[in-house]
């Protein structure tokens, strides 16, 4: 609780009277990844630091229950927060629910409201769906998997934007309509903390501390560029003063106008034939922190991953893509290697 209380205090401090709209992570919690389907103390104390950035009392009522709430912007756009916590493979209180905190019932009824009120929509939240490559780390459980993704393949003509963390990696996804039309962009935003896991056998790749600003159309909601911050550790150290640069633009970078889901689906098409601009994507994914290292250690078989990670969205799909392009499966992680030090996420409208 000091730590969420001293980042938001910061927060409000840089960005008085401005939105911000957060949503817990993993690590929120102590011991890590117990997000429970009950009310918690945590839960309300987190919704009291952020009563007044939340601004509804039926949404704060929400936060109390499970961490999750939807804000209406000025400008008409629907934003909606969630508690993926809860559906993670780490979380072992919820592992044999369908519908922790009733969260899913709830998003399926804002989203239809949204529908009918032709709203769009934003969605935040901190542990992504799907599976992260390289190393094929299946985030939610299977179930929970299938059912967030079936809502939101359902509402994909509402839902312009998704915006996760977690990954410590900077990198994107695309959830495609049933039959394969582009359907919603999923971002993930490299973190602050340039935590690396260390096992006996491995270590993770090291990166740089990053921040990001996703610039949007604040009527349709549609991300139109993301300008990636990081500062250089190395450099840092060395002239013993925080150095922040911007890293990219992704406009630029991917030679697309915007990033609606249409312009990431290019993208990604794109990387099947232009192995340059997926190596550009493989740097940025560690912050520039790992220099060429990770692009060259990445053969065939780990491109194919990526190629099929961008788009498969679950196991049974991933591997069979893999295997169309490499034959054989692709190697498992365990998904505990990638638990974030600094979990919750901010969102700044600014
Ligand atoms: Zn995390």
């Amino acid at each position: 609780m000091d730590i969420l209380r001293n980042i938001t205090n910061a927060l409000k401090t840089a960005f008085p009277g401005v939105k911000v709209y957060a949503t817990m992570g993993n690590n929120d919690w102590f011991p890590s990844d117990q997000l429970p389907d009950t009310s918690h103390f945590l839960y309300n104390a987190t919704a009291d630091l952020w009563e007044d950035w939340i601004g509804d009392q039926n949404q704060v009522e929400n936060f109390r229950k499970g961490a999750y709430y939807t804000v209406k912007t000025t400008q008409g756009l629907r934003i909606i927060g969630l508690n993926t916590n809860l559906y993670y493979t780490s979380d072992k209180l919820t592992a044999d629910m369908t519908d922790p905190t009733g969260q899913f019932a709830w998003l399926e009824e804002v989203l239809r409201n949204a529908k009918t009120a032709g709203d769009k929509v934003l969605m935040t939240a901190h542990v992504p769906p799907g599976i992260h490559v390289p190393g094929k780390v299946k985030r939610f459980y299977t179930h929970y998997n299938t059912r967030f993704l079936d809502i939101s393949r359902t509402f994909s003509d509402i839902i312009v934007g998704m915006f996760f963390g977690h990954d410590h990696y900077d990198g994107f996804k695309l959830l495609q309509k049933n039959g394969g039309s582009p359907g919603v962009p999923m971002f993930m935003a490299p973190s602050i903390t340039p935590w690396r896991y260390k096992i006996p056998e491995k270590s993770g790749d090291p990166h740089n501390p990053a921040i990001r600003l996703v610039k949007y159309n604040q009527q349709t909601g549609v991300p139109l560029d993301i300008h990636q911050y990081y500062m250089n550790l190395t450099d840092s150290n060395r002239n013993n003063a925080s150095d922040w640069k911007i890293e990219y633009k992704a406009s630029e970078e991917y030679g697309q106008t915007d990033l609606s889901a249409v312009s990431v689906d290019n993208i990604i098409k794109a990387f099947k034939t232009d192995k340059s601009l997926l190596d550009k994507y493989i740097r940025y994914n560690t912050v520039l922190a790992n220099g060429d290292t990770t692009v060259n250690a990445c053969d065939e078989k780990c491109r194919a991953e990526y190629n099929c990670g961008f788009i498969m969205m679950n196991e049974i799909s991933f591997d069979s893509c893999y295997k169309a392009q490499v034959g054989g499966s692709a190697r498992l992680c365990s998904s505990s290697l990638f638990i974030a030090m600094f979990a919750t996420m901010y969102y700044v409208l600014i």
